[in-house]
């Protein structure tokens, strides 16, 4: 059944301990090849400025070269490389060694042009800049085609052209979670996500290579070289399940193209009980093997066409330097964006799912109880309020208890529950719930949203009526997804607000454990009858309420969906846009909850016609996530025994096999898949070999193209 193929451009792992070792002696024979004495003369170069160097070896008759260690590479939880080193290798000319005919220099710079994807003529002014001991032509070139080059030196019988070996960081997910994974740079410091913020961890010590400077610029034909061995870095394991990832990314995807969302769309799935973050997308994202690449078609054609604007004026002109520095501001402002993790860095209005919070307050506090009434009329004049408040239904609720209330997401009935509350009690739960700050995960750029003041909701004389009702349905205030989450997830995990993290341990080249993270309870917020009272009232939302559509066949899942208006983004005669981010929030399983997963579709078009709510769009978005991820997260549901999705399959290994043979498999085992790249064999796979998965599943097989540089 396994096939074996010969693709190991990249370190891959799927956790038993033999491929494990193997991925270990690749970290480090590389580690090993870094350090072949032959090319540290060359390496420094590339790592170091090599202007700045010449001019410190003048004063200096010695200089110390810094070599990047290993990096070490990340995984998933089920120890799937999410990312690791590729070796690749660097092309560099001596002009000094280059004194040969002129034919051969024009043989030369023909062909590495035409190789090296790069201006001929430019190559050939490299070639015969004296001033320079090394010309680097190329960096991080593949093996392939550096294995031309070396074979057109050989029969052309040329010197002066060198080749040496590095590592490139890679991904082989692509695009997959590339905000919370981040990149690196060329230097291979970690940018952006795990990578920036676990990167003391992943980076290693380098290693230092002590060279004695001749006055002439060129190391010295006897010099003295010393070297200091680094350290490779240490290897980080994620939370993350890079199926989940996977599965929320796609079910995104999906919705956005069916609700033609305008500005992307993010998401959480994270465990309740412990605060581990098994999923955390945003979209649209980019591809950290190509992160200087601006992913999104739109956002790239309007930046083309700003390149070409000012590509066409008079070169050296004011207005040529204007437009120029409108373009590469653009560009820096659209790669920001795209490397931007929404989940734990943007504030958004939550809208009706803060509803959950709001309720388990005041069932926590006593303020209400199961059987409180309400009276919805569709309108009500409350005092304090400038103006009436509407509820979403012009035409009204009419009368009806607590559960009707979240069921219904009756703004009347929560203005009324607020004010029961109060501004104190009200306040005070917020601030436990952890809105009023950073959730502490292991990531750098969170932010903690905009909440009122104290004295502003607590001040019934002044704006306090209208701040506390307004902020009970989750309007005219700020937090992030992941503080919504982790707050929901306290409401229904008995109460516990959790500190989330998206790494469980950090391992050394040897496997031992560096550092590990463990559940961390921060404080019980609400008591543990509320919260069994509020997974009830969660799940009569799917069952009876505004939810439906999130209703997953044979799994109970609970939640609030939420509509909310961008008050604050305004068009171009300064009027609020009045474009909606549309969410929900379910948990699942409801009589003993594990999961919870959010999705938020930030501006669904006015254009297709479907009524834009969280319900109508998010919901059934979250109930085909939590279709696709409980079965494999071992959730027991209530299938019935001949129905083919109720069938549990082990997915076979498909690296190696060509597209026709794995849809030959496929078809056999009753599973679908969706191809990924242009291929001629499948190289990579998601979830991997091995994995159980119900019937009916749905699995992503990667093409990746041979690498090339
Ligand atoms: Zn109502």
């Amino acid at each position: 059944m396994r096939k074996k193929a010969d693709h190991g451009k990249y370190s891959r792992l799927r956790g038993d301990s033999g491929q494990r070792r193997r991925v270990l002696l690749v970290s480090l024979l590389l580690g090993i090849l870094a350090f072949i004495p032959v090319s540290v003369r060359l390496v420094q170069l590339m790592v170091v400025d090599y202007d700045y160097y010449t001019r410190l070896a003048l004063e200096n008759q010695t200089r110390i070269t810094r070599i990047t260690g290993q990096r070490g590479l990340i995984y998933d939880r089920n120890m799937n490389v999410m990312a690791c080193n590729q070796a690749v290798e660097h092309v560099y000319l001596d002009p000094h060694e280059l004194k040969q005919s002129q034919a051969d220099m024009e043989k030369m710079s023909a062909f590495l042009g035409k190789t090296l994807q790069r201006d001929q003529s430019w190559i050939l002014e490299q070639g015969k800049d004296l001033t320079k001991r090394y010309k680097q032509v190329a960096a991080g070139i593949s093996t392939e085609t550096a294995e031309d080059i070396r074979q057109f030196i050989n029969e052309n019988n040329l010197s002066g052209i060198h080749l040496e070996p590095g590592s490139k960081r890679y991904y082989p997910n692509g695009t997959l979670a590339s905000q919370l994974l981040g990149f690196v740079n060329t230097s291979m410091e970690g940018c952006e996500g795990v990578e920036a913020a676990y990167n003391s961890f992943l980076e290693g010590k380098p290693s230092q290579v002590i060279t004695t400077k001749g006055n002439n610029e060129m190391d010295m034909p006897f010099s003295y070289e010393n070297y200091l061995a680094g350290e490779p870095g240490y290897d980080v394991v994620l939370t993350i399940d890079a199926t989940v990832q996977a599965c929320l990314e796609k079910q995104m995807e999906a919705a956005i193209s069916r609700y033609d969302v305008q500005n992307g769309a993010f998401g959480i799935v994270m465990n309740v009980n412990t605060g581990e973050i098994l999923a955390m997308a945003t979209l649209g994202g980019y591809d950290p093997n190509a992160y200087l690449e601006i992913a999104d078609p739109r956002a790239a054609a309007s930046l083309s066409q700003l390149e070409a604007s000012y590509k066409a004026l008079q070169e050296g002109t004011e207005d040529y330097e204007d437009a120029k520095k409108a373009y590469q501001s653009a560009l820096e402002e659209a790669r920001l964006k795209q490397w931007r993790n929404r989940c734990i860095s943007d504030g958004y209005e939550p809208g009706s799912t803060f509803k959950v919070l709001t309720m388990a307050a005041a069932l926590d506090c006593g303020a209400i109880d199961l059987n409180t009434s309400f009276y919805c009329k569709g309108a009500e004049q409350i005092p304090g309020r400038s103006q009436r408040l509407h509820c979403w239904r012009s035409s009204g609720h009419g009368s009806e208890q607590t559960p009707q209330a979240l069921q219904n997401s009756c703004n009347i009935a929560f203005a009324h529950i607020a004010l029961k509350l109060g501004g104190e009690r009200f306040y005070q739960y917020v601030k436990d719930f952890g809105i009023l700050e950073k959730t502490g995960i292991d990531l750098y750029g969170e932010s903690k949203g905009v909440f009122f003041d104290k004295a502003l909701v607590t001040n019934t004389e002044k704006w306090g009526t209208a701040s506390l009702t307004s902020g009970s349905f989750g309007q005219t205030f700020k937090l992030t997804p992941l503080q919504l989450v982790r707050a929901i997830s306290s409401v229904v995990n008995g109460g516990y607000l959790m500190e989330p993290y998206v790494v469980s341990q950090v391992m050394d080249s040897e496997g031992n454990t560096v550092l590990a993270q463990e559940p961390t309870v921060l404080r019980q917020v609400i008591k543990e009858e509320t919260s069994q009272t509020m997974c009830q009232l969660l799940r009569s939302v799917v069952t009876e309420g505004t939810a439906k559509n999130a209703n997953t066949y044979g799994f109970s899942v609970g939640g609030k969906t939420g509509t909310s208006e961008k008050i604050d983004v305004l068009d171009a005669n300064g009027n609020p846009t009045l474009d909606k981010i549309v969410s929900f929030v379910g948990v699942a399983p409801m009589d003993n909850p594990e999961y919870i997963v959010l999705v938020a579709l930030d501006t669904p078009s006015r254009s297709t016609g479907i009524y834009i709510s969280g319900g109508v769009m998010a919901a059934p978005t979250v109930g085909a996530v939590m279709a696709d991820i409980l079965p494999y997260l071992g959730v027991s549901n209530s299938y019935a025994q001949d129905d083919p999705a109720g069938k549990i399959i082990e997915i076979p290994d498909f690296t190696g096999f060509t597209k026709k043979e794995a849809e030959k498999e496929l078809k056999k085992l009753g599973i679908t898949a969706v191809l990924e790249g242009s291929g001629s064999v499948i190289t990579h796979q998601l979830p991997s070999g091995g994995t159980r998965v119900p019937g009916n599943s749905q699995m992503i097989l990667y093409l990746k193209e041979d690498t090339k540089e």
